[in-house]
């Protein structure tokens, strides 16, 4: 049985007592999948580079060969040429963090179906994620609405950064503090070791989650106290 099952009934356990139950969501890598963008970064690139051999690489890849960088396919097929790295990091460091591509990334397995299990057991979903406002706050919430996750029922919060300079553990940990005040936090889904480990210091009655194994390189070690999932499968699928 999945880990997560338990959530649903401790959802509604909390919901019935009249406290507010909260699960909160980190987006990339962890609800969604930024595979796709990836993808759709290096096509871009490859039209307008010009280089047959690039362009037919990049035309046989899928979101699925894409995890932390960008440049990973191109490493493993070969592509080592630094000033290609650079310029390829230079392309996707302006398009990655944009509204523009805010909205293309894909949803991980189960996630459709887990966060709707958790809504209708009475949780506030809260999807806390280190995108900004002011670059991607609108395409962020295209890209849940398009997904089908609640957010204009009342069902759900999105809490982005206030500006592409504030750094991401830092806006988690205040997002912490402001959650402590609305409700009982349930349970926390993280892909950054880092983070998933403040939320557990934080909200230590609470179950924390890490969602697969992407993650930024050299991230602490998590906590074994973590429960560690490959992503949100279970009964709630279709
Ligand atoms: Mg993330």
């Amino acid at each position: 049985m999945s880990e997560l099952v338990p959530l649903v009934a401790r959802t509604a356990a909390i919901a019935s007592s009249g406290a507010l139950p909260l699960v909160v969501f980190d987006l990339d890598s962890t609800l969604f999948s930024t595979g796709e963008r990836h993808r759709r970064i290096l096509a871009e690139f490859a039209a307008r580079h010009g280089d047959p051999g690039l362009q037919t690489l990049v035309d046989g890849l899928s979101p699925r060969d894409f995890r932390w960088s960008v440049l990973g396919p191109l490493q493993r097929a070969g592509w080592d040429d630094p000033a290609l790295h650079k310029a390829v990091m230079k392309a996707w460091s302006k398009a990655f963090f944009s509204d523009r591509m805010a909205d293309v990334d894909l949803l991980v397995r189960g996630a459709h179906g887990f966060v709707h299990a958790v809504a209708d057991a009475g949780a506030l979903c809260v999807y806390l994620t280190g995108r900004d406002a002011p670059g991607m706050g609108a395409g962020t919430l295209r890209l849940l609405h398009r997904a089908g996750l609640p957010l204009l029922d009342g069902h759900g919060l999105a809490m982005l950064k206030a500006s592409t300079s504030a750094a991401d553990a830092a806006h988690k940990q205040d997002a912490a503090a402001r959650l402590r005040a609305l409700g009982t936090v349930v349970a926390t889904f993280e892909n950054e070791p880092g983070h998933a480990n403040d939320f557990l210091a934080a909200f230590p009655e609470g179950t924390h989650v890490l969602v697969g194994d992407v993650h930024r390189p050299g991230a602490p070690d998590p906590d074994p106290a973590l429960v560690c999932v490959e992503d949100f499968r279970g009964p709630w699928e279709a």
